[in-house]
C-alpha cells in the first residue's frame, strides 16, 4: 500500500457497522437515503385503511432527525420518533380533516392527530412569540413520494429512557446513532439551539 493510501484509506474496505443490532427507527436503520435533489414535496398519509387523513407538504422539508422525546409520535416498536419542519403556508390537509383533533392544546406544539388511528398529522405552533413559529412539524415517512431530506441528527436521545428504555443501553443506542452519521445530542443540534438562544437574546435585548 502506498503512502497516500495509507493517509487517506484508499485500499481499506468500509468499515463494518458493529451496532446495527440497535434498532433506531425504521427510516435509518437500514442506513439513510440522501434526499433527492429538486424534490419539492409530497403528501402525508395517515395509517387508517379506509379515510384516511392526506396532508400535502408543498416543499422539502429541513431539519430532520430522529427524536427521543416522549411527546413525538413514533410508528409502533420504534424508540426513536423522525421528524422534520417545513413552513406551516406549505402544510394543507387534504382530505378528511375532520378526522383530526389537537393531543394537547396546553403544549407549545399543537400535535393534529387522527382520531382513528393516532398518527400525528402535522405540529403546529400557534404562539407567535416562539423561536419556531411559522414552522410545522412533519413525519415524512408517512408519505410514499421518495426524495425527502433524511434524518441529520438525533435530538433528546437521553429522553427515551423517559418511555422506559433501560439506562445501561444508551452506550450502544448512541454508539448505533455515530454509526448511522446521526451525532446525538440531548436536546436539539447547536444550530437549532443557537436560533433559539438568538430569538430570546433578540426580545429581551440582550442582541439588537
Ligand atoms: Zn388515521
Ligand atoms: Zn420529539
Amino acid at each position: 500500500m502506498g503512502i497516500l493510501d495509507k493517509l487517506f484509506g484508499g485500499d481499506e474496505p468500509p468499515s463494518t457497522p458493529q451496532f446495527s443490532h440497535v434498532k433506531i427507527h425504521p427510516q435509518v436503520d437500514g442506513g439513510i437515503t440522501p434526499a433527492r435533489p429538486g424534490f419539492a414535496g409530497g403528501t402525508l398519509s395517515c395509517q387508517c385503511s379506509s379515510d384516511p387523513v392526506v396532508v400535502r407538504i408543498g416543499a422539502q422539508t429541513a431539519h430532520n432527525h430522529v427524536c427521543g422525546c416522549t411527546k413525538c409520535w413514533k410508528p409502533a416498536g420504534a424508540v426513536f420518533s423522525q421528524i422534520a419542519v417545513v413552513a406551516r403556508d406549505q402544510v394543507e390537509v387534504l382530505e378528511n380533516a375532520d378526522k383530526l383533533e389537537v393531543v394537547d392544546a396546553s403544549a407549545a406544539i399543537q400535535r393534529h392527530a387522527c382520531k382513528g388511528c393516532g398518527v400525528h398529522m402535522y405540529g403546529r405552533i400557534e404562539n407567535t412569540g416562539h423561536p419556531f413559529h411559522g414552522l410545522d412539524f412533519v413525519h415524512t415517512e408517512l408519505s410514499s413520494d421518495d426524495g425527502w431530506a433524511p434524518a441529520e441528527f438525533a435530538a433528546f436521545v437521553s429522553s427515551i429512557i423517559e418511555s422506559g428504555v433501560d439506562p445501561s443501553r444508551m452506550d450502544d443506542i448512541r454508539s448505533r446513532l455515530r454509526e448511522l452519521g446521526l451525532e446525538p445530542y440531548d436536546c436539539l443540534s447547536p444550530p437549532l439551539m443557537d436560533a433559539i438562544a438568538t430569538h430570546v437574546a433578540k426580545q429581551s435585548g440582550a442582541l439588537a
